[in-house]
């Protein structure tokens, strides 16, 4: 339970002393109902209204990038009951995860609970590049790799340039660097299997200026500061 005037300055309406005043002044309601002294309020539970408007307190924006494993979904709940990155994540703020990896895709994921980074980052318009370390069965072909960074017909669209190189090769397969700054639907298996070589492993390194390094997987980091400002 908490003082309803250290409540009311803890959402970001006024200082606790200004709060005491909008009481006095009839402009504040718990549960629908006004209130004329200070009381206690359950923050969980109760519903505090200052001149008609519901008010909540201010979450602390975090920022955090999480190292995907294989079997997890980026969804905050699954349907199916599946394992979620926010159970490899303990914060208290209510974070989601920004764009989407595939639950068969490991690598850098990153969430926040800031709506406008997380439009940043991700809205195409913004064309953030991302970047994919891909095991493809065969060796591609240089004619193949030009077919990829020239551009894909993929179901109803075509795709943005892109980059892709050959990093090594093992045994018959080849291990290649690609950079795109779409993400469709599972994007770059669609792009690889069009030039004939599907993705047996995919994992993503980077976006933008964010790097996963070396956080090993199922870890999770905060954001430095440079890499949060980058963004924004
Ligand atoms: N492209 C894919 O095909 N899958 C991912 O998880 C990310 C990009």
């Amino acid at each position: 339970m908490e003082r309803i005037q250290k409540y009311i300055a803890r959402c970001g309406v006024t200082s606790r002393r200004g709060a005491e005043e909008l009481i006095k002044q009839g402009k504040v309601k718990v549960n629908g109902e006004l209130i004329k002294d200070i009381i206690l309020v359950d923050p969980e539970r109760d519903i505090v209204e200052v001149n008609g408007k519901i008010i909540k307190p201010e979450e602390r924006k975090v920022y955090i990038m999480l190292n995907k494993p294989v079997g997890y979904v980026t969804t905050v709940k699954d349907e199916k009951g599946r394992r979620t990155v926010l159970d490899l994540i303990d914060v208290k703020e209510r974070i989601y995860p920004v764009g989407r990896l595939d639950y068969d895709t490991s690598g850098l994921l990153i969430l926040t609970n800031d709506g406008d980074f997380a439009y940043k980052l991700m809205h195409p318009s913004k064309e953030v590049d991302k970047v994919y370390i891909a095991e493809v069965e065969g060796i591609p072909t240089e004619k193949e790799l030009e077919m990829f960074r020239n551009g894909l017909k993929i179901e109803d669209y075509i795709t943005s340039k892109a980059k892709i190189e050959i990093l090594k090769t093992i045994d018959k397969n080849a291990i290649v660097r690609i950079v795109i700054h779409e993400g469709k639907n599972r994007q770059v298996r669609k792009m690889c299997e069009k030039i004939g070589h599907k993705v047996l492993k995919l994992k993503r390194v980077q976006i933008g200026k964010i790097k996963l390094g070396s956080l090993e997987v199922g870890k999770w980091r905060y954001l430095n500061k440079e890499e949060i400002e980058w963004v924004k």
